[in-house]
């Protein structure tokens, strides 16, 4: 069963897939894709959103699994630990944590609804845009 609109079937979606794009990029197209109207790294916001969706009060952070740690045990980059300068490196991934956490909990405040989408989820375009759609709601 395929679960996309026909828009997200064309030519350009189609692209979405080649190896090498960057998770934002594909997110952003997908949302384009959708029909949502989004702003990019709005700075007045507490960690500079990757989207922003003023109409709905919306925010979608793209991280990448290795520098933001994401915890779940199927993704190898989420586990993968640097090999030297460890001293220097598990700080610094342990901040990016903490910072992310903290920007979550003040977008939050701020009446924010925030989903983090995660690098390795970029990977099956089809789900995500179900996932996009689900969390943004009716356009
Ligand atoms: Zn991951």
């Amino acid at each position: 069963m395929d679960l996309l609109p026909p828009e997200l079937r064309s030519e350009n979606m189609r692209r979405i897939r080649s190896k090498g794009m960057k998770p934002e990029l594909i997110v952003r197209q997908l949302a384009h894709g959708l029909g949502f109207r989004f702003r990019l790294h709005r700075a007045d916001l507490p960690g500079k959103p990757d989207l922003v969706f003023p109409r709905h009060r919306k925010i979608i952070m793209v991280h990448g699994c290795f520098w933001h740690g994401h915890s779940d045990p199927d993704c190898v980059d989420g586990r993968r630990k640097p090999k030297s300068n460890l001293d220097y490196w598990l700080p610094k991934l342990a901040r990016n944590r903490q910072r992310d956490a903290e920007h979550e909990a003040a977008l939050a405040d701020l009446g924010w609804a925030v989903l983090t989408v995660w690098e390795c989820e970029t990977r099956s375009t089809a789900y995500l845009a179900e996932r996009l759609r689900a969390f943004l709601g009716p356009g």
